[in-house]
């Protein structure tokens, strides 16, 4: 799951007008923010096996301090509770936590049974979507249309920036994605951590955008 992580962050804004783009892209897709870092420090692991499933060659080998149940509801609550305590802003808090909650739920969904429940046991889950590439599709192009469908209804642009810079970022995360689904794998681990921190730049980007736009709900 990708952009369909994408997509709730954009969606999210109709019930956090308030909140910038960019955190709802933060809180959206926190624990994947977090787990290159993890990568490179080796607390967790993952494994390139091509062919391992239909969408894609990651095998999650180790990956409890971003991935696990447990460690994303404590993630959630320190990310509402920091953003809460920042803007005063009790809706935004609890949206972006539940974003953060949000990540795990769809990643249940697609990963194969390799999601923790704690940190701690053996208990593990997943409802394996992407076993076919044209299911996962039918779920997540959809989802992120209708995330970002959501997100234009409800902002407007005050400039070119936040009109054009926003078609920019769509259309990055889609060619993102393709290049993921279609691409060749991952050359090495360390590579892939590498280019996973080039995710923060989506989060600025995100906060760049929502600069440049206003929401039309009144906050
Ligand atoms: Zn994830």
């Amino acid at each position: 799951m990708f952009i369909g992580h994408f997509a709730l962050g954009f969606g999210a804004k109709v019930v956090a007008p308030r909140v910038s783009l960019g955190a709802l892209f933060l809180a959206a897709q926190f624990i994947d923010l977090l787990w290159p870092t993890f990568l490179l420090f080796g607390i967790e692991r993952v494994r390139i096996e091509p062919g391992a499933t239909a969408v894609t060659p990651l095998v999650f080998e180790h990956y409890p301090y971003s991935h696990s149940l447990l460690a994303v509801l404590c993630w959630a609550v320190v990310l509402g509770v920091v953003y809460g305590l920042r803007r005063r802003d009790r809706i935004g808090s609890v949206v972006l936590g539940a974003l953060v909650l949000s990540h795990w739920l769809l990643d249940l969904m697609v990963h194969r049974p390799d999601l923790p429940l704690s940190p701690w046991g053996d208990t593990v889950a997943g409802l394996h979507l992407w076993s076919s590439l044209p299911l996962t599709l039918a779920l997540e192009v959809p989802m992120f249309a209708l995330g970002v469908w959501i997100y234009v209804r409800n902002t407007v642009a005050l400039d070119g920036a936040g009109r054009w810079g926003l078609l920019g970022l769509v259309f990055f995360l889609f060619v993102i994605y393709a290049a993921n689904v279609l691409g060749a794998p991952p050359p090495s681990t360390q590579a892939l951590a590498w280019v996973g921190q080039l995710q923060w730049l989506l989060v600025l980007w995100g906060y760049w955008v929502d600069r440049h736009r206003r929401p039309l709900v009144p906050a």
